[in-house]
């Protein structure tokens, strides 16, 4: 579960929040989106949960954690509790795709024996086991982050946290890194994606958060669209509908899809 309750964040010589009394409650098992324009908060709101960044104002809790009371020491402890994957993948050059996973459980104390027996699990789950004895240099880019998304869920996090995942992917490979999101959440992890994706957001039709000057505009609880705005479907005095044909489009992009 992923709570945030009316968290504010300026960062030092800003005039104005990065994240402006946003609250949030995320269930386990959601599937979310969050979008918004360059700068409206996205990334900041990340950094809240990763806890890279310190709220001025507001509480946050994670899988139960409240995050005021996790010390500076314990963070890292914290943030391998949930599973990152970024925009550039962030692999270690030169390990293979095998140790990249591997490495990851290391460090989370996970026994050599463990390792031997997760590893292969969890890049069959990405459709890389022929790949394991390669290096990042020498995969394609939707390979990189199908590697950095296995490094991320073989610690088998409740919560994965996608900041861009498909920015560098062309449209197909983007297609094979959702359906590997969706696949993860079907076993039960709680997803949360940033993207400027249009389409894929559209085409999933999940929950869709959208943040503007650091403030929640919109939160479409299912079903959600790609909206950047809080504008909302004009009424006339009836109070009948007008649908306006932007609104009319996305509508039927949405039902061809
Ligand atoms: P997004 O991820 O939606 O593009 P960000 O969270 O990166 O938005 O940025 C939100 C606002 O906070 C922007 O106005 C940005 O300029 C500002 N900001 C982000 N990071 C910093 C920082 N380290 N120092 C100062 N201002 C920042």
């Amino acid at each position: 579960m992923i709570l945030l309750e009316n968290v504010t964040k300026t960062y030092s010589g800003d005039k104005t929040p990065a994240l402006d009394d946003v609250s949030l409650h995320i269930e386990p098992n959601e599937f979310v989106f969050l979008v918004g324009k360059s700068g409206a908060g996205k990334s900041t709101l990340i950094k809240m949960i990763t806890k890279e960044e310190k709220p001025d104002a507001g509480k946050i809790v994670i899988g139960g954690i409240d995050l005021e009371y996790v010390k500076k020491r314990y963070i890292p402890n914290y943030r391998r509790r949930l599973g990152v994957v970024f925009q550039d993948f962030k692999l270690l050059p030169r390990r293979t795709v095998y140790e990249n996973v591997a490495f990851a459980l290391e460090i989370a104390g996970m026994s050599g024996k463990d390792i031997r027996k997760t590893v292969p699990k969890v890049l069959e789950l990405v459709d890389l086991l022929d790949q394991a004895k390669k290096f990042p240099a020498q995969l394609s880019g939707g390979q990189k982050q199908r590697v950095s998304i296995a490094r991320s869920v073989a610690r088998q996090p409740k919560i994965l946290i996608a900041d861009e995942p498909t920015a560098n992917l062309d449209k197909l490979t983007t297609e094979e890194i959702i359906e590997l999101l969706k696949k993860i959440n079907d076993f039960g992890t709680t997803i949360l994606v940033t993207t400027h994706n249009e389409n894929i957001v559209n085409s999933l039709q999940k929950r869709v958060i959208t943040l503007k000057d650091g403030k929640v505009v919109d939160d479409q609880k299912r079903g959600g669209i790609y909206k950047l705005d809080d504008v909302k479907t004009p009424k006339t005095q009836t109070g009948r509908t007008i649908r306006t044909p932007g609104y009319a489009m996305k509508k039927k992009k949405v039902m061809i899809q």
